[in-house]
């Protein structure tokens, strides 16, 4: 089988979560990458060094350089012409493009798939992620989204794949025109890729507590910011901090809860993270049933001495 891997990427480097989707995409036969944007000549020179894979297609063009599910699904239906599966990663841009790739296909999408068991089984989760169901498709040709911390990342470097000019094929009149992006500029590592993540919840009670108590701790430890819905629903930080079924998946080495009941749709988004540190007034919060180091108090106590302390 030949896949077909779409590359998320910024216009300068390959995104982390295109690794997983190659070592998913190497499960079901030789991997092609599409690299699509305005100027991606080095973007594409990384690509070719991602171990295992076979061929880098470029499409450089000035209305691909932002990846408008619009413009670039019509140029992957054109070169799905010659694959046999197209996968994307579960992430905003990637659930974008996939569906419309779909549609355009006329074939059902397989979404946010953890593994793959044949060239035509997969499993993927529902209910929030507290039951796994194993699908099956009779597709010819699949498209499929893959949640990036199920899978191994494939080695950034050692490959010698060969770059491929498609220079734009298959462009067509899009029927949406980009207008802007507001992107928060942070200093701490993304949520999605940190090694540790700290996370406060609505005990915080304030954007300045969120801020007072959180954020020092996230700096000592060099983690990434991460919050509840109800944080975020309360204003506390921006909705790009939100983790759980509704936000960011995460599974980092250590995940620190704070403040944060335990609700599943929070857990759907964190529960595969390697250590749960808990910290929580309430010794039933449902948190504890997860974590692996619990510490039953105020957090308003607890997190400044801790910080302290490190
Ligand atoms: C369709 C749907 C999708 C959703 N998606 C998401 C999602 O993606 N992510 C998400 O997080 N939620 C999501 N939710 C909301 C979810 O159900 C919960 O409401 C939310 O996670 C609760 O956030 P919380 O734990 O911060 O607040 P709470 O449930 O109010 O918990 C606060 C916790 O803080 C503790 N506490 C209070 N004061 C202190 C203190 N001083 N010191 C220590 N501990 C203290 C309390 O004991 C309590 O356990 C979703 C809900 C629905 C219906």
């Amino acid at each position: 089988m030949k896949t077909l891997v779409w590359v998320e990427h910024d216009g300068k480097t390959v995104k982390d979560a295109t690794l997983a989707v190659v070592t998913a995409a190497s499960k079901l036969g030789e991997v092609d990458l599409l690299v699509a944007g305005s100027g991606v000549d080095a973007v594409a020179a990384e690509a070719a060094k991602i171990a295992g894979v076979s061929n880098v297609l470029t499409a450089d063009n000035e209305a691909l350089e932002h990846p408008l599910a619009e413009t670039v699904a019509p140029l992957v239906v054109k070169l799905m012409a010659d694959h046999d599966a197209f996968l994307a990663p579960a992430t905003s841009n990637g659930k974008n493009i996939a569906p419309r790739v779909a549609a355009l296909l006329d074939v059902m999408q397989i979404s946010d798939i953890l593994s793959v068991e044949s060239a035509d089984t997969f499993t993927r989760p529902i209910y929030a992620g507290n039951a796994i169901a194993t699908v099956q498709t009779s597709d010819k040709k699949l498209v499929i989204t893959v949640r990036g911390t199920a899978f191994e990342k494939a080695a950034p470097e050692g490959g010698t794949a060969t770059v491929v000019s498609t220079d734009g094929a298959g462009l067509e009149q899009s029927v949406s025109t980009y207008v802007g992006s507001e992107i928060a500029k942070l200093e701490r590592p993304e949520l999605t890729s940190a090694k540790v993540i700290v996370s406060g919840g609505r005990a915080l009670a304030s954007s300045e507590n969120f801020h007072a108590v959180i954020e020092p701790l996230a700096d000592k430890l060099g983690a990434a910011v991460g919050a509840s819905r109800a944080a975020v629903d309360a204003g506390y930080v921006p909705n790009d901090y939100q983790v759980g079924q509704t936000g960011k998946i995460v599974a980092p080495e250590v995940y620190m809860a704070i403040g944060i009941s335990g609700a599943i749709q929070h857990l759907a988004g964190m529960k595969d993270s390697k250590t749960i540190i808990a910290i929580n007034k309430d010794e039933d919060a449902p948190i504890f049933q997860v974590a692996d180091i619990g510490l039953v108090g105020d957090l308003f106590k607890i997190v400044p001495e801790l910080t302290e302390k490190l």
